[in-house]
């Protein structure tokens, strides 16, 4: 089997009156995220690891931010989409790993439910699905609290 990899990375402020979605979990917190869509960061990455590692481009070329079909769209519904592109093109994947680097909130509580939402919209078993947070140990912007960074990586398997 020859196997791929892909790197995807985003960041989004704080400061949305919405609720706080994170691989689709809705997470306790005064703020939720700027941005076209929902503001899933954690569902944006994941997306350009997995296009990254197919060659496929990235997320603002599949769902362009002039399109209004994407205003607050379910990332995750984003997440299957690209999932059923790679299936097309007859990739697998192997294995997602992602870590969230934010100063609050406390994620850990959360790591179970977004583990599981991202291995059911990717059809791929829990164990192949890492969720990892971080802080910024407070330095710079996101150690500030002004937003929060999500990195991705992808490996695919087939075509
Ligand atoms: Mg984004």
């Amino acid at each position: 089997m020859r196997q791929r990899f892909g790197i995807g990375y985003d960041s989004h402020r704080f400061g949305a009156t919405r609720t706080l979605i994170l691989a689709g979990v809705a997470i306790e917190h005064e703020t939720g995220l700027l941005g076209h869509s929902d503001g899933d960061a954690v569902a944006h990455a994941v997306i350009d690891a997995l296009l990254g590692a197919a060659a496929m481009g990235d997320i603002g070329q599949l769902f362009p931010e002039t399109d209004q079909r994407w205003k607050d769209a379910d990332s995750i519904q984003l997440l299957r989409e690209v999932k059923r592109r790679l299936t097309a093109a007859s990739y697998t994947i192997v294995n997602v790993d992602v870590t969230v680097v934010t100063e609050r909130p406390r994620l850990a509580p959360y790591i179970p439910a977004m583990r599981e939402n991202l291995s059911r919209a990717l059809g791929i078993p829990l164990h192949a699905v890492s969720v990892k947070a971080k802080t910024n140990e407070k330095m710079d912007a996101v150690g500030e609290g002004k937003g929060l960074q999500v990195f991705a990586v992808a490996s695919l398997g087939g075509a």
